[in-house]
């Protein structure tokens, strides 16, 4: 069998395989809200779809959220609180565990389902995505008895009731890095998906019910942006935890100013990756290409600003390029694609805006000539070359597969160069010096940078931004502090 080319984030397979089927999951052909342990109606009757965004079926309807949805979900969450609050930690902590094993043993399904709700390989649903939301579930556990040994001297009570809204890029990974911290420290939560992605939200649901989890600890409710700012502006929560665009954030910002509620705003990003002239140049391509290309860019931290040292700038951009060609377009259950689709027609259409501003910015556009299926909604992995700082297309985020490209020539340039913009969630860095690394590191104004590499998670890290990136961490022990009460 040939070899087939694969980005340095797929892991095993790197031989042809039939697809995954969708015969292997089970959906329902309607789901209501899950509140207070199970899946009701919704209060209005409505409904939307949720569909494939690689071949445009329906996969199922989903209840639409309105306020009195969100009301029903918040007094379910507030009378389990007060169980749940009371329950001893080491108890809270063997639902957590039941959860995070439950979703490993049934990652396969969750994976088929993530990449088919919304559009992404299922070679990093089944890699990253599951296997990184059961770790989350069972790092939480694990801290839900040992408060006191993560805030010596301090007493940790929990707050009450989190109303937690998502984004559609990462669905499942989303919710754990919500839910578990939340109810492992005795919270109780209403939280939301996104309107194109809300299956495994509502399949995580499923594995709640069938955990044990005591009745209205978790909530989960359906709908789109005005479901959320329903959430938003229930006074019968005492934390808004909020993961998508800064536009949104900032509403948030508004909405709940005056009130006594507690946030996280976890917001947009226009990560630069760096590239020195010292740096190992395959291994940093291959860091480009994963910087901007996993998850069709559709990344927070993406590394969506190339700067390359001028001195190697030609070479990189031409290993770039070449690189480019061998990835492979198509459907997301097929093992070997590397770029699957574009998650919503709105978000194509905005990316589609953005690649005509790059060309009529002046910025040379160039696309592998890679096929593209008919039917879906697709995006060919993108170069912008010879941009400028002033270009729209470096300054905004574009959440899809397209990467800007500058270069630089010292070091001081690159720092100043990448710290010019409004955001400061992530960085990258690639050079053979431990030094450079330290000083640039230590100088760029963002939440995350990686060495070396780009795009690795864990749960132990925090993770969270700078300026319009957001406020507040999620992750690692700074997760556990919006959810608590320190005294
Ligand atoms: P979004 O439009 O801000 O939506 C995020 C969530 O908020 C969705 O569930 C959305 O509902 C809901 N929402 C929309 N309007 C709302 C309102 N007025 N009040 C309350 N909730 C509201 O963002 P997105 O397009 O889904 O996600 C992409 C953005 O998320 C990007 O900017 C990305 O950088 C950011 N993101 C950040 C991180 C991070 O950790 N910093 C991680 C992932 C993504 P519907 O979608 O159902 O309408
Ligand atoms: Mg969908």
């Amino acid at each position: 069998m040939p070899k087939v080319n694969t980005l340095n984030f797929n892991t095993d397979w790197q031989y042809a395989e039939a697809p995954e089927s969708s015969d292997h999951v089970q959906l329902e052909s309607r789901y209501g809200h899950f509140i207070n342990g199970k899946f009701v109606a919704p209060a209005n009757g409505r409904y939307f779809k949720t569909i494939n965004p690689a071949n445009e079926a329906k996969l199922a309807d989903i209840a639409s959220g309105s306020a009195a949805d969100v009301d029903k979900a918040v007094r379910a969450a507030k009378k389990g609180y007060k169980t749940w609050s009371r329950t001893p930690a080491k108890e809270r902590a063997k639902y957590v565990y039941r959860i995070a094993r439950m979703l490993q043993e049934r990652s396969r399904e969750f994976a088929v389902i993530e990449s088919m709700d919304g559009g992404k390989p299922i070679r990093e649903s089944k890699n990253i995505d599951i296997p990184l939301a059961a770790a989350h579930f069972f790092y939480y556990a694990g801290w839900a008895d040992k408060l006191d040994y993560a805030f010596p001297n301090r007493r940790a009570s929990s707050i009450g009731v989190a109303g937690q809204i998502i984004p559609w890029n990462f669905p499942l990974l989303m919710a754990a890095w919500k839910i578990a911290p939340a109810i492992a420290t005795g919270n109780t939560v209403v939280l939301k998906p996104a309107e194109t992605t809300p299956l495994t939200a509502l399949m995580l649901a499923k594995v709640i019910q069938e955990s044990g989890l005591p009745d209205g600890v978790v909530n989960i409710i359906t709908g789109a942006g005005k479901t959320g700012s329903a959430i938003v502006n229930h006074p019968g929560i005492q934390k808004i935890a909020f993961t998508g665009s800064t536009e949104v954030g900032k509403i948030i910002q508004k909405a709940i100013a005056g009130t006594n509620k507690r946030y996280t705003l976890e917001l947009g990003g226009k990560a630069a990756n760096i590239i020195f002239e010292d740096a190992a140049i395959d291994q940093a391509v291959e860091g480009i290409i994963n910087g901007i290309f996993f998850n069709q860019g559709h990344v927070c931290c993406a590394g969506s600003r190339l700067f390359i040292q001028e001195s190697v700038a030609d070479l990189v951009i031409r290993k770039l390029k070449d690189r480019m060609e061998t990835l492979i377009v198509g459907d997301p259950l097929d093992k070997n694609t590397d770029i699957g689709a574009i998650n919503s027609k709105d978000q194509l259409d905005k990316i589609k805006y953005y690649l005509k501003i790059g060309v009529n910015e002046g910025a040379e556009m160039y696309q592998p000539s890679c096929r593209i299926p008919q039917k879906g909604y697709w995006c060919r992995p993108t170069l912008f070359l010879n941009c400028a700082q002033s270009h729209r297309i470096v300054q905004e985020e574009i959440f899809g597969p397209v990467l800007a490209v500058q270069t630089f020539r010292t070091v001081d340039e690159g720092i100043e160069k990448a710290n010019n913009t409004p955001y400061g969630l992530s960085g990258g860095v690639w050079t053979d010096k431990g030094s450079k690394i330290f000083k640039v590191s230590s100088k760029l104004r963002a939440g995350v940078i990686w060495a070396n590499t780009y795009n690795k998670f864990d749960p132990s890290s925090p993770f969270g931004g700078y300026k319009e990136s957001g406020m507040g961490r999620e992750g690692g022990l700074h997760g556990l502090m919006p959810y608590l009460e320190l005294n």
